[in-house]
Parts: C-alpha cells; structure tokens; sequence
C-alpha cells in the first residue's frame, strides 16, 4: 500500500531525462488522468519515457501498484501543452489489454489511480475531487484520445470507468478529510453542563429560572406524587 497522507508511492524510478527540472512560476493546480495505450510496469513505462520524449509523474500497474516516475515538484511532460505540464500532476493508467480489446483498465488500476489522486488533492490542498477543476484528462489539452475509457467524454459520452472513477476519488478524499472533530470532547462536555445550568449557570428564563436539571426533579416528583396518588 502506498502511503496516503505523505504521497510516497509504492516503487519509484526516476526519469533521468525527458522531463523538467522545477515547475517555474506555476504551483500544482490539478491531476490530469493518462492511459498507456499498452499493458506496462512502472520499470516498463521507464524504458519507453527514457527513449521518447514523454513522461509523467505516476504510473499505475495493472495490480494497483503505485509507482513514481517524475517528484511532484519537477514538471512531467504529459499533456502536450506546456501551461497544463506546470499545472499539473498526471497519473498513468496501464491497461490490462490491447487494442482489440478496445483498452480495458482493471479495476484495481482504476481504484489505485482514483485514490492516489484524492491523496494528491488532500496533500496539495486542491479540494475534492471534481472534474473540471482539479481533475481534468490528457485530452482537455490535446489532440488524442487518451485516457480513452477513462475520459469524462469518450466520442461524445462518459467513458465507460469515468464515474467509478470519480466515485472512489470522492470517498476516499471524504475518508481521509473526514474525523477531525469541530468540537474537542472537553469542550463538547461543557457545552453539555452550560445547558443543563442556563446562562452563567443562573438557571433558564423558560423554566422560570431554575436549571434542566432542577426542573427535571421537579418534573418527576409531581409524577411520583401522582404514581402515589393513583394507588390509593
Ligand atoms: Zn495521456
């Protein structure tokens, strides 16, 4: 499992060419999502980006595996656009079969890829998940048709893995944001005794002055005076 609240993925090989150093002016802004077009490894997708001149920052396996090419810090060359490179942290998707199978992902891939960039979002302050903003694909930028199934708009309609996509970014970004109380335990206790008491422990108007607490014995001896009564 790669670790979700520092970003550090399962394997990592850096790219010793073929990407740039630093991200100039720009900060990261947003995940673009990749396929490979191909069934590779992260060591696979090494060898192919050392001889062209293309790369990105993560690769997912076929199995789930994480794998970083390119740090966060330095700009992948991904997206065909250089403005969307700065901006950017692109995630590949390997495929588990080819063209004749028209570029299934597995699941695995799918869920791996989806969580790391909810971590991504998380660790980079970029907001949930959301296509359009901080999620946007290889092909927003251009000419291809990558990610292919993956794409918010495959020839015209969502890409058959976009929403499950989308849905597992979602609940793992609202997993690992959600848990932080907005009231600590010692707090909530005194707000819990300040209502029993009333304002500056005075007791409330409503009740005439008295407390919750007071009120409520109040309340039960006229019942057990009742109880009694209605035994005689
Ligand atoms: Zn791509």
């Amino acid at each position: 499992m790669p670790d979700y609240a520092t970003v550090t993925a399962d394997y990592t090989r850096l790219m010793t060419k073929h990407f740039t150093k630093g991200r100039g002016a720009s900060k990261i802004r947003f995940v673009t999502r990749h396929h490979n077009a191909g069934i590779s490894t992260t060591d696979q997708t090494w060898q192919t980006w050392q001889r062209r001149e293309a790369s990105a920052h993560y690769q997912i396996e076929v199995s789930g595996r994480v794998g970083q090419l390119v740090y966060d810090a330095d700009t992948a060359w991904a997206n065909g656009d250089v403005a969307a490179n700065a901006s950017a942290i692109a995630i590949e998707h390997s495929n588990c079969g080819g063209a004749e199978q028209d570029w299934p992902i597995a699941d695995a891939t799918i869920v791996a890829g989806a969580k790391w960039a909810a971590a991504l979002c998380v660790f980079y302050e970029l907001g949930r998940p959301e296509y359009g903003k901080n999620i946007r694909d290889h092909k927003n930028f251009y000419g291809t048709g990558c990610p292919w199934h993956l794409a918010a708009d495959h020839e015209g309609r969502p890409g058959k893995y976009h929403a499950r996509w989308m849905q597992v970014a979602q609940d793992h970004y609202d997993s690992m944001t959600r848990g932080t109380p907005t009231v600590s335990t010692p707090n909530l206790l005194q707000e819990i005794w300040d209502q029993l008491r009333g304002p500056n422990g005075k007791g409330w108007p409503q009740l005439g002055g008295r407390t919750i607490v007071d009120s409520l014995a109040e309340v039960h001896a006229k019942l057990d005076t009742l109880i009694k009564g209605m035994g005689k």
